[in-house]
């Protein structure tokens, strides 16, 4: 985990307090609430096509990195000419797949995903909605059930309950190697004597912000 603090990208942030070994210029530890470790834990919601885009778009290495061979079948449906495709939104669906999740990436002051809770559509047969309410797709223009289109909107409302992973009251601490731990009385004293850390004068407390990009550069 990099200190970047000069580094930052437009768009939202967010802070978090990295603990920095004075002497090696070397961050030991990071302390953060809810916004940070909310935005670390939305990384395990996302979809594998999501993933292979945030790695090819969104990381800080000059040279485009990779998510194995889920970036080579990314590639290839990006490559691919519609012609060859079931029909025109399926390239959407895999480049652009909806997270299950999304409603509660919304209320996030930092959205990996960048995906907006989005309306699903249902059948546009007043008669088949009645019968097949339930069906809908988060696809426009899709075949119903009934074999007409799914193509009425339905905006789907944002529930109040969804907000975020952890509680706005607690304190977290991350390792180097990214575990996530509650920030309880002598975590950050084990922590920094793991460490060898024996001087807490050779340590310096800095505020970093945090952009999606380097978020996504601090997991892949
Ligand atoms: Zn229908």
């Amino acid at each position: 985990m990099a200190s970047n603090a000069s580094d930052h990208q437009q768009g939202e942030q967010v802070a978090l307090t990295v603990l920095v070994e004075k002497l090696k210029n070397k961050v030991l530890f990071a302390e953060c609430g809810k916004d940070f470790v909310d935005v670390l834990f939305s990384f395990l919601t996302l979809p594998l096509g999501t993933i292979s885009r945030l790695v090819a778009n969104e990381s800080n290495i000059i040279e485009a990195m990779t998510f194995g061979c889920i970036s080579s079948l990314y590639q290839s449906v990006e490559n691919l000419d519609e012609q060859y495709l079931w029909n025109h939104t399926c390239k959407e669906m895999l480049l652009q797949p909806r997270n299950s999740m999304e409603a509660y990436f919304e209320k996030m002051k930092l959205n990996i995903d960048g995906t907006e809770s989005l309306p699903v559509f249902s059948c546009e047969d007043d008669n088949c909605r009645r019968k097949n309410g339930r069906y809908v797709c988060t696809f426009s223009d899709q075949k119903c059930i009934c074999g007409k289109l799914l193509n009425v909107l339905h905006q789907s409302k944002s529930n109040n309950i969804e907000n975020g992973f952890v509680k706005e009251t607690c304190i977290f601490i991350i390792s180097d190697d990214l575990f996530v731990m509650p920030n309880l009385l002598g975590t950050s004293l084990d922590l920094l004597q793991k460490l060898g850390i024996k001087d807490i004068n050779a340590i310096d407390k800095q505020t970093v912000n945090i952009s999606k990009k380097e978020a996504c550069s601090v997991i892949f």
